[in-house]
């Protein structure tokens, strides 16, 4: 189901966005490819499934397009982390800092029960620091991570390294 598409090929890099001297990757012509999509999804997928994956959880924004298609590749629920004063429900709140800034993610403190497995997805792994606020989160519900999954690592940036360090498995397709 996966292929053997080429997804780096589908990726395209806009030098100083948002900023000068940033090299950003952008993702949405992968995801405008529907070849590469499925592919992506598949691969994000496969490695994961028969391990019961209870939920797939997608850091906001772009980690909501790829967790949605991989949550329901691998017939699991779907749960956000969502920036700050978005989610309706009773939350937890978590600051972070991020490559450009600082923001503040949220998660409906119901959406997990305790020992459920959950797979953490998002786009792309830069510093690290997204995904470390995501893993804080879903450790307070008393979730048991089985992986954090993207499409691009910027190995230069130590994300892989920050989150292995807390005993997280990374999982990437692009590096
Ligand atoms: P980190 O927290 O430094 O690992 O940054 C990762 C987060 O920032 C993810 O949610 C990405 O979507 C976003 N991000 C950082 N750099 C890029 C980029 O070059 N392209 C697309 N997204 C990026």
């Amino acid at each position: 189901a996966s292929g053997n598409h080429d997804l780096r090929a589908l990726i395209r890099t806009i030098p100083d966005f948002p900023k000068p001297g940033i090299l950003f990757r952008d993702v949405t012509t992968l995801l405008a490819d529907g070849a590469g999509l499925r592919a992506s999804v598949a691969r994000m997928a496969e490695p994961w499934e028969g391990h019961g994956i209870d939920k797939v959880i997608g850091l906001e924004a772009r980690g909501f397009i790829l967790g949605g298609a991989v949550a329901c590749h691998l017939g699991a629920g779907f749960v956000p982390v969502r920036k700050a004063g978005k989610l309706p429900g009773k939350v937890l709140t978590q600051d972070y800092a991020l490559e450009y800034g600082s923001a503040t993610f949220e998660l409906h403190e119901d959406a997990i029960e305790a020992g459920e497995t959950v797979l953490i997805v998002d786009d792309l792994l830069a510093t690290g620091g997204t995904a470390e606020a995501g893993i804080a989160l879903l450790e307070r519900l008393g979730a048991r991570i089985a992986a954090c999954s993207f499409i691009v690592d910027l190995p230069a940036l130590g994300g892989r390294k920050r989150l292995e360090a807390l005993g997280m498995s990374v999982h990437t397709l692009v590096a």
